[in-house]
């Protein structure tokens, strides 16, 4: 056994609570992929493949299907096959003995409620699932309905070749047709999903929490970077992810947390029986701390970068969002924040951020709203990139932006060395010169 893995044991013997989060690489290591093009489809599908040349099956659930019958028959395919039919098997059998009895959440991106349906009791599944219908017209106002045995029935008169509209559900409200709620035309995060988890985050979020990362990709930046920076925020927490060769550990976290570069499997049988041979990273030694007077420091500067700001409640639990208005004469300067943070176009000009990433690129990235002249809405900004931002000269002469940021972390801020930038990215020269605090 290696200490990394004994280390990680005790981390987990350790935790007051563990933080679940999973997204598609666990679906596929339970054989469920939703981007494949393969024999598979046929099988789960049958004719309608060739019918509508449906690629996999996340283009099969967001295919505009000319009538509603094929689109059921599809909806209903699917939830036969994998959810129907689907028993929990041995990942989720080791996932619950991982846990043991300690308080858990899981907080997943997968819509194939494989989580509930393996009786785990506490989830946010944040893009939904494919199990729960919800109205079409008002999507927000009338309830979310259980449509487990309705696709069943539904495949059941597709099969014997009964099945006609008046087969189809409705909302039980106002009569509308359903959609499935995952994100689409008509989506709504469960709330009772989202309050039992703000409830257990508040609970957890300052003790020793463990974020269990179970197959998210290393840019995912919808649980994976909040879940960094909820690490990033509380020194008593520990983190452990799984994901085969790409691994992405920010050193922010680094000294708390240990990856492996293996199958979920794998690792869950090294966590389990202490044997086995996995590739595992990190814990990293401990970086020394910033004094109070540095960090002081750093505060003062901080206008610098963001001149104008307000910071609010963010979207998600254990973030801020903070809004940047820059103009003219108060860009934002090149800074860099450890851990990635999301930057979104919120108001005025468009906005052009300067990126220089540690492996020496540098890139331009325009937000804004105009597609045609390659503005992106938002995008995130890897952990240790240099940043700096400037009102695109638009027709409101100011811009203003969101950025995401930890609301427990103490968001330092790093100014690069000019001279040693510059040697770097010499064909940015002007645009350093122009976009340095002098240091
Ligand atoms: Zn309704």
């Amino acid at each position: 056994m290696t200490n990394a893995v004994k280390t990680a044991q005790q981390w987990l013997n350790d935790a007051d609570a563990i933080l679940v989060t999973a997204s598609n690489g666990f679906s596929i290591s339970e054989g469920l992929n939703l981007f494949a093009n393969n024999s598979k489809l046929a099988t789960v599908l049958g004719d309608l493949v060739e019918k509508y040349n449906l690629p996999n099956l996340l283009g099969a659930l967001n295919f505009h299907y000319p009538n509603e019958l094929d689109k059921w028959r599809a909806y209903a395919r699917i939830a036969e096959y994998y959810n129907y039919n689907y028993y929990p098997g041995e990942l989720m059998d080791k996932l619950r003995q991982i846990i043991g009895d300690k308080p858990y959440f899981i907080w997943t991106s997968n819509i194939d409620h494989h989580f509930a349906l393996a009786e785990f009791s506490n989830q946010l599944e944040i893009e939904g699932n494919w199990q729960t219908g919800i109205c079409s017209k008002h999507p927000k106002e009338h309830s979310l309905i259980d449509l487990k045995e309705a696709l069943h029935q539904i495949y059941e008169k597709d099969q014997a070749g009964t099945l006609t509209e008046d087969d189809l559900p409705t909302c039980g409200e106002c009569g509308a047709p359903l959609s499935l709620n995952i994100p689409g035309s008509a989506f709504n995060m469960d709330q009772t999903q989202v309050n039992s988890f703000e409830k257990f985050l508040t609970t957890y979020q300052d003790k020793k929490i463990l974020v269990f990362e179970l197959g998210i990709g290393p840019q995912n930046q919808m649980i994976k970077a909040p879940s960094m920076q909820l690490i990033a925020g509380n020194e008593h927490s520990h983190y452990l992810t799984i994901n085969k060769g790409q691994l992405n550990i920010p050193r922010v976290i680094a000294d708390r947390a240990i990856g492996f570069s293996s199958t979920i499997l794998e690792a869950f049988n090294a966590l389990i029986t202490g044997k086995g041979e996995v590739e595992t990273q990190g814990p990293a030694k401990p970086e020394p701390r910033l004094s109070p007077k540095a960090r002081q420091k750093q505060e003062k500067i901080f206008k610098n970068f963001y001149p104008s700001y307000t910071v609010n409640k963010g979207y998600r639990p254990g973030e801020l969002v903070m809004y940047a208005t820059i103009d003219h004469d108060h860009p934002s300067h090149l800074h860099m924040v450890q851990y990635g943070k999301a930057l979104m176009y919120s108001y005025g000009d468009p906005v052009n951020v300067h990126c220089f990433t540690q492996d020496g690129h540098y890139h331009l990235v325009k937000l804004g709203l105009n597609k045609a002249n390659d503005e992106v809405h938002g995008f995130y900004v890897e952990p240790n990139t240099f940043i700096a931002m400037e009102d695109a000269n638009g027709v409101t002469g100011f811009s203003q932006i969101s950025v995401t940021l930890p609301s427990s972390a103490s968001n330092e801020i790093l100014i690069p060395k000019k001279q040693q930038l510059k040697k770097m990215f010499p064909q940015q020269k002007e645009l350093i010169d122009r976009l340095s605090v002098d240091n």
